[in-house]
């Protein structure tokens, strides 16, 4: 699940190029960091970008300058993008990413310190992604030089091992469906057995639906209490949702590809990176007439190239009328 609508982990996955590691840098960036951004109210992740920018506010705690739940109601299907996002980057980057400040278990209490959370998963740039994913290749220190990256972080010796089984589950289910049984088309996706069987059990044992308490520790003034200058730990809780929390890698990448089994099984070729699109109505409808699709993200890249061609054509043919004349 991923803020982008055009997008799917298990999907992106799939097409993922395993030896290729700007391929998995952009991956990470879509998948981890972007949702990440998304909650924080900052622009998706990009290559060479700069200073990240911030297209909502997002109020700081005065008194320990870490980011708080912003006043207004927050749509929780950005917090559960958000989630699965933080599994994946925990997942392939295990201690690089947890917080300092955050005290309890992400398995044990998901809903705890979510913005706390997200913060240093948001802050990572572009090259602090390809750092972290050439450890993951043995290649160059491993450990970008951040100050919310552990000291101690090592580059896991198994993360790629696991996105390969990960991959080759989804393939595997979206092979050719054997004829252990007599198949009916009533409308769904047809399946092999051992596709089937193995990606149930993975779910089974990877993927539980939990009751999500969203709980913070804020640091207040009490200003009725003994010493009003004195900053106090307050718990704060924002109530509970329900929501399928994945254990492992597989589990994860599992319940992504599951859940696109309820959508509509159309999906395009991205006209600007390649890649599978899942299609919005508005997209399939463009896709038939044979328009090109993109990717949300890739859509925004494109005309930006597209608005950045056009000026420089127009510069080129207003170029002449605009030497000064002799005459
Ligand atoms: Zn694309």
């Amino acid at each position: 699940m991923s803020n982008d609508r055009t997008r799917r982990l298990s999907l992106d996955l799939l097409a993922l190029d395993l030896n290729d590691r700007a391929a998995l840098v952009a991956f990470v960036a879509a998948h981890a960091v972007a949702p990440a951004r998304t909650l924080l109210g900052m622009d998706r992740p990009h290559p060479g970008e700069g200073e990240i920018t911030r297209s909502r506010s997002l109020t700081f705690n005065a008194l320990d300058m870490r980011p708080m739940w912003p006043n207004e109601t927050h749509p929780i299907a950005e917090v559960e993008a958000f989630m699965r996002g933080f599994l994946l980057a925990r997942f392939l980057f295990p201690g690089a990413i947890d917080s300092q400040f955050v005290h309890a278990d992400f398995i044990d209490l998901p809903g705890s310190s979510v913005f706390e959370r997200a913060f240093p998963l948001s802050w990572l740039r572009w090259p602090a992604l390809e750092v972290l994913v050439d450890g993951l290749y043995r290649v160059g220190p491993g450990r970008p030089d951040e100050p919310t990256i552990s000291r101690h972080y090592v580059p896991s010796q198994s993360s790629l091992g696991q996105l390969a089984e990960a991959q080759a589950l989804v393939r595997s289910a979206l092979g050719e469906p054997d004829d252990f049984a007599a198949r009916v088309d009533i409308g769904l996706q047809a399946m092999s057995h051992s596709a089937a069987m193995s990606l149930d059990a993975v779910l089974r044992r990877d993927s539980r639906t939990r009751l999500v308490w969203l709980l913070d520790t804020e640091w207040v003034f009490d200003s009725d209490g003994p010493d009003p200058g004195e900053a106090i730990p307050l718990d704060v809780d924002r109530g509970v949702f329900a929501a399928v929390i994945p254990e492992s890698l597989l589990g994860l990448v599992a319940l992504d590809f599951v859940e696109t089994l309820r959508m509509d099984p159309r999906t395009g070729k991205c006209a600007q990176c390649g890649q599978p699109v899942v299609l919005t109505p508005q997209q399939a409808s463009r896709a038939r007439k044979g328009e090109p699709i993109y990717h949300e993200d890739c859509g925004a890249e494109h005309r930006v190239r597209y608005v950045r061609d056009c000026q420089r054509r127009r510069r080129q043919n207003a170029a002449p009328n605009l030497t000064p004349s002799h005459g």
